[in-house]
Parts: structure tokens; sequence; C-alpha cells
């Protein structure tokens, strides 16, 4: 399916006897302006994907005719589908395009920035709630001592790729969707570095790098939320010939707890009182994110009935202030009688009438019946 219906000329900027010159200059200026990595408008995508349609189409000289007098309806009979890609490849389809690197990123020969690593570490919920720190252990590619990360054994030389004649790229001609192009390569012998080294450090074998075993302690925020990341500049793996590192990413899980559920920065949690104790009032132990606290609850507490405790709950991450703690009454009813309870409670109901249960007059409706 096309992504557009608009009209091809128009999404390119082009009048519509532009020749090939002048249509591809139109899509390279705006493939670069809408590209998705460097675009920060919503619809970047969208458009990008519109602009290279259109092109694909305007580019072709049959297809271009067959726009011209059939507009989209004629392309469409005409069986044309516009390229699928996936932006991953990106990179990649316009170095092939247009025989150089877009955005001046990929091309540098083989000197790279270092890759991510992802990292996993699990809290407890109330770890998570005051704040932690926790030691992280990952493996990373640092630069090979012996060699200065240059990967050629000390005292030898390093000449230059005998494959691309050191200049770390390859150039092939081939057709593709665009119609006809040079293609340039990265240099599969030398990885596009251009180098050629004939005695390998016998540390990393030729790498450059080395692998590491590596624990670095992490500061983990109070009020975090469950899989949120962390990220470590500069931790690492070590870039290619000197290219900057990567980062870490450590990923925060944080494990339930059966007492608490969390939600945003307020927190609930249950109490259980017995038959008696809703009825009488009672002071019970409750826990909280801070440890156990008592609270006294009136007679007649209701099941249900919820209890706020201001500021008891999370953190606000990276702000200021506390969410509530939420406790909500339940009320044990009793399941296992003994003869003597049972007749107690028959007793108890016998003796009991609707006033038994009716509810307090609130504030507010004494109030009322104050003025009635
Ligand atoms: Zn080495
Ligand atoms: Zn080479």
């Amino acid at each position: 399916m096309a992504t557009t219906e608009r009209d091809y000329y128009e999404v390119l900027g082009v009048a519509r006897d532009a020749d090939d010159a002048e249509i591809k200059r139109a899509f390279r200026r705006l493939a670069r302006e809408l590209h998705p990595d460097v675009s920060e408008a919503a619809d970047a995508e969208l458009r990008f994907r519109e602009v290279v349609e259109a092109y694909e189409v305007l580019s072709n000289r049959e297809r271009r005719e067959l726009y011209d007098r059939f507009g989209h309806a004629g392309l469409r009979s005409g069986g044309f589908q516009p390229t699928t890609f996936d932006f991953g490849d990106l990179s990649d389809l316009f170095s092939a395009f247009f025989g150089d690197d877009l955005f001046g990123v990929a091309g540098r020969a083989g000197r790279g920035r270092g890759a991510d690593i992802a990292a996993r570490v699990e809290i407890e919920l109330t770890d998570a709630a005051r704040g932690t720190t926790r030691e992280v252990p990952f493996q990373v590619a640092v630069p090979c001592e012996r060699c200065g990360g240059d990967g050629a054994e000390p005292g030898t030389t390093i000449g230059a790729c005998p494959t691309c004649g050191g200049t770390g790229r390859l150039r092939q001609v081939s057709r593709s969707v665009f119609g006809e192009f040079v293609r340039t390569q990265t240099c599969p012998a030398c990885s596009g570095s251009g180098r050629w080294i004939e005695h390998p450090c016998e540390q990393c074998d030729g790498a450059g790098r080395v692998l590491e075993e590596r624990t670095l302690e992490i500061q983990i925020p109070a009020g975090i939320h469950d899989g949120q990341r962390i990220r470590l500049s500069g931790e690492g793996h070590a870039g290619l010939l000197g290219g900057r590192a990567g980062d870490v990413y450590v990923e925060v899980r944080v494990k339930s707890d059966e007492r608490f559920v969390r939600e945003g920065d307020d927190v609930y949690c249950t109490v259980d009182l017995t038959l008696p104790q809703a009825a009488l009032g009672a002071t019970v132990a409750v826990s909280t994110l801070d440890g156990e606290v008592e609270l006294a609850f009136e007679p007649g507490t209701q099941p249900g009935s919820v209890r706020v405790l201001r500021g008891r709950g999370f953190p606000v991450l990276r702000g200021f202030g506390r969410g509530d703690l939420r406790v909500m009454v339940n009320v044990l009813v009793p399941r296992q009688l003994t003869d003597e309870q049972r007749r107690l409670l028959e007793e108890f109901e016998h003796v009991s009438t609707d006033d038994t249960y009716r509810a307090d007059e609130s504030f507010f409706e004494k109030l009322k019946s104050a003025f009635r």
C-alpha cells in the first residue's frame, strides 16, 4: 500500500518538469531534514516515508510517466509497491544510494563508538522506596594494554589493507529500486579500518580489545519505578581504535511485595481486624514502607474503610514530597466456632436491634440537624 495520496511533485517540492538531478537534490535535502534519527518533528517518520516513496516513483522513468498520465491509480494498477524498510537499515540504504554517508557518522574507517551494555538488577519494593546502592557485575571490552588498542604485536608495523588499498571501502556498481548506482561498501577484509596487521597482538589476537569482568556500584534513587533504566555514561564497551566507549544501561526491576501494592507514588496495604476488634475498637500494628506503626481504629470500624497516612507512600522520583499510604480494613469473620462461641454469637444476635448497626451521624449530618 502506498503511504500517501499526496502529489509526489509536491512532496518533493519540485516542478513537474524537474530533471533527474533536481529530483535527486530535492530528495537528498528532504531526507537529511526528515530522517527520523535527526528530526525532532513528531510526524518525521511518516513524512520521510512519503518522501522516499515520491522519490522511488519520480526517479524511475517508467513509473514517472505512469504517474504523470494516470496518477496514483495508474501506479496501483501498474503494480507499484513502495519499498518497505526498517529504519535500522537506513544508514546502509543511504550509503548504498548516495555512495557516501548521509550523516557523516558511519564512514570513518572502523573507528566507532563502543557498544552499549545492558544489565539488570532486582530490588525489593521497600528498597525502591528508600533508594539503595547495588553492585552490578558485567563483562566489558576494554582497550588491550599490550598493544595499546591497535591490535598489532608491539614492535611490529601495520600496513595498508591489500584488499581496499587502505581506504577501508570497496566500490561496486549495482542496481536497486533506486536505479543503477555505485555502492560503496565497507571493506570486509579489514572491517573498514584500512589497516593490515601482519603480526596480531598476542594478548588480544588483533582485536585491540579484551574482555574484563567489572563491577560497578550504582545508586538507585528513591522512588524508582519498575523497569526504569539507569544510564552509566561511558562505562560500556571500549570504542574501536580510540573511539568513545559505549554506555551501560541498568534496568531496575522492582520485586512485588505481598504486603504492598504500588500505584504511582501511593501505596496500598490492608490490615486485618477481628470482628470484636472492629466492633470494639483496637490498636493494631500496620506495615508501612518505613516499618510497622501502631494504628488506633475506632469502635464500629467498617470492612473496606480506608485510613490514609499522608506522606507515607513512595518518594516522588527526582521531586519533592511523598505519596500516601492507604490502609484498607479487612474484617475477619470467624470460620470455626466452638459450641460456646456459637452460643455467645447467637445470644448477641438475639439482643441486637437495627440500632446496633446504625451508622453514626457524620459531622455534616450533625451540623445539619443542629439547624433544623
Ligand atoms: Zn592487543
Ligand atoms: Zn580493507
